[in-house]
């Protein structure tokens, strides 16, 4: 994947779309923009942006709409811009498959790491083989064997399963709903704060010092992540 990327901005506020347009056009992406969601809907089909910065503060339509019917059709990656007040919203999007947020204000230098992040995430993950390698970790899906700075590890299916969908996608933020959708087999069990309990396994198990992880990392009144360094 090369070449010049498109950034599809979603915002209602002309001043903010065109702030965004400058920054990102500035660190070299092409940029097109819609107010609404309807427009961003029929661009997203038209012009098939690389991704979406998408404002959930829109008239009519408001940006977890226009998530749901984006990703009715398309995996774009989507970036969700949120006042600090919609920490709600923030989930539910995430939840939505929003793959990121930024939380306004946001500085420039903010908003294009983010847009960089994102889509270097989504070109890392194409494909997909039967092996994932993140960071010091290694998943044999097959043969379900995780191996950890080279060590055989030995984990429950539900933490294989978790372990494996955090890795997919390294850097993304999946809450503990989401989490609970990627394992098989937890209907007996499916309460959010299992989560937890997993996730405090997995650590004890891969992690070199579990109470300062530096794989499975903790994203505050939101879920959990695999780290991207
Ligand atoms: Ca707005």
């Amino acid at each position: 994947m090369t070449g010049v990327k498109t950034v599809l901005v979603v915002e209602d506020e002309l001043k903010i779309s065109r702030l965004m347009r400058d920054y990102l056009e500035g660190a070299g992406f092409a940029v097109i923009e819609a107010s609404d969601g309807q427009a961003a809907i029929s661009l997203v089909r038209s012009q098939r942006p690389d991704m979406i910065v998408l404002d959930l503060g829109l008239p009519g339509m408001d940006g977890l709409d226009v998530t749901r019917r984006i990703r009715e059709t398309s995996s774009v990656p989507i970036i969700m811009v949120t006042a600090r007040v919609e920490e709600t919203d923030r989930i539910v999007g995430l939840e939505l498959g929003a793959d990121d947020y930024l939380t306004k204000p946001f500085s420039p230098k903010e908003l294009v790491a983010r847009v960089r992040a994102v889509l270097r995430r989504a070109d890392s993950t194409l494909g997909g083989g039967e092996l994932i390698r993140a960071g010091e970790v290694t998943l044999d899906i097959p043969k379900r064997r995780v191996t950890v700075r080279g060590e055989a590890v030995e984990l429950t299916a539900t933490e294989f399963d978790l372990l494996l969908t955090l890795a997919r996608h390294p850097g993304r933020i999946y809450t503990r709903a989401q989490l609970l959708d990627g394992v098989h087999g937890v209907s007996f069990e499916s309460y959010e704060r299992s989560v937890d309990a997993h996730i405090k396994n997995i650590r004890r198990k891969i992690e070199r010092d579990p109470r300062n992880p530096e794989l499975v990392l903790t994203v505050y009144g939101v879920g959990y992540r695999f780290t991207d360094a």
